[in-house]
């Protein structure tokens, strides 16, 4: 092909290289650089003049050079194109980026393409890069993906409390016992219920009430594992799953719950409100139909607490 092109016809071609808006830079096959247009001048301050016949890595630090010489080497090797895109490697050259969006990053997103280019003798005796500005792209990504996250969590939590709903726990716990039918691993569940609720939202008010609900999920936080997943089931009913305890575990956990709750006093409106939960635990030791039944136990467990006087914990057989 480099027959067929007369000199004016080069002299055009150079042209188009140095004005279009992405960036054109060769390297020989000692990364030393031969060609610099005007989007490599503009985006990273260097006149072709201080870039030429200078090695790249010396020149730009920041990249990766065993990656980038590896890729090269297939390039060259294989006579074939390669890319690579900003979801692997945000940048090649960190260049600046000049309209930052403020809470992402201030750098030139880019997408690389890496081409052979064959000399005389029909050996590739360069590599050009072609470097593309993807900020664009990819800080509307991020910021999607983002937004998602944070509806995802809206729509998995509970606003009073922040502790997951009861829909998002419920999916936890299936995912969970499908776990421990493949594994036969064990896991606990501990359900509580605020006793005498009514009398606290009769007497203190309902946003007293509120602030107790909120104050009893902290509690929660305060007293459980990482791996342990808290959901509020309804009102002022909790459901904390214990995920690889035994119910003597199980056991331990709710009754340090409890006596942190009992020992708690809440401060609403200058008055002091103290309050009592009561507790049900079942695990998965007994053979089990399926999830809705370890909430079952739990309840039923919950509701002999209940009927034997409150503020305990029992634990389903
Ligand atoms: P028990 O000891 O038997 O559990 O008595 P209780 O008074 O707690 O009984 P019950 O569970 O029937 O009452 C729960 C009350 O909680 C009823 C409802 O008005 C109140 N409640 C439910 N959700 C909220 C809430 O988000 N905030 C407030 N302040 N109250 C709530
Ligand atoms: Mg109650
Ligand atoms: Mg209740």
């Amino acid at each position: 092909m480099s027959d067929s092109i007369n000199l004016s016809e080069l002299h055009w071609l150079l042209a188009i290289v140095q004005s279009i808006d992405v960036g054109v830079v060769v390297l020989d096959r000692e990364y030393r650089i031969n060609v610099w247009n005007t989007f490599m001048e503009n985006r990273s301050g260097r006149l072709p003049d201080d870039v030429r016949a200078k090695s790249f890595f010396e020149l730009f630090p920041e990249v990766d050079e065993h990656w980038f010489r590896r890729k090269v080497e297939s390039v060259a090797t294989l006579g074939t194109p390669s890319f690579t895109i900003w979801e692997q490697r945000p940048y090649l050259l960190r260049f600046k980026n000049y309209q930052p969006i403020t809470g992402l990053e201030d750098f030139m997103y880019q997408n690389t393409t890496l081409m052979p280019l064959k000399g005389l003798s029909g050996g590739i005796e360069q590599i050009c890069l072609i470097i593309y500005d993807v900020t664009d792209v990819a800080t509307n990504r991020l910021q999607l993906q983002a937004a998602n996250q944070e509806l995802q969590r809206l729509s998995s939590t509970d606003r009073l409390t922040g502790l997951f709903n009861r829909g998002h726990w419920e999916e936890m716990l299936r995912q969970d016992y499908a776990r421990h039918r493949r594994y036969d691993r064990n896991a606990a569940l501990v359900m509580f219920d605020i006793d005498h609720f009514k009398k606290i939202n009769d007497s203190y008010g309902h946003q007293a009430g509120d602030a107790v609900i909120q104050q009893t999920a902290e509690l929660i936080r305060q007293s459980m594992r990482d791996a342990d997943i808290a959901g509020r089931y309804g009102g002022e009913e909790f459901v904390v799953l214990l995920p690889d305890t035994e119910s003597e575990g199980a056991v331990t956990f709710a009754e340090r719950l409890r006596q942190s709750i009992e020992a708690h006093e809440v401060v609403h409106d200058g008055q002091a409100i103290r309050f009592t939960v009561s507790l049900g635990i079942a695990d998965l030791s007994q053979p089990t139909s399926g999830y809705a039944q370890l909430i079952e136990r739990a309840d039923t467990a919950l509701y002999q607490s209940k009927s034997a006087g409150r503020n305990q914990v029992s634990l389903y057989r």
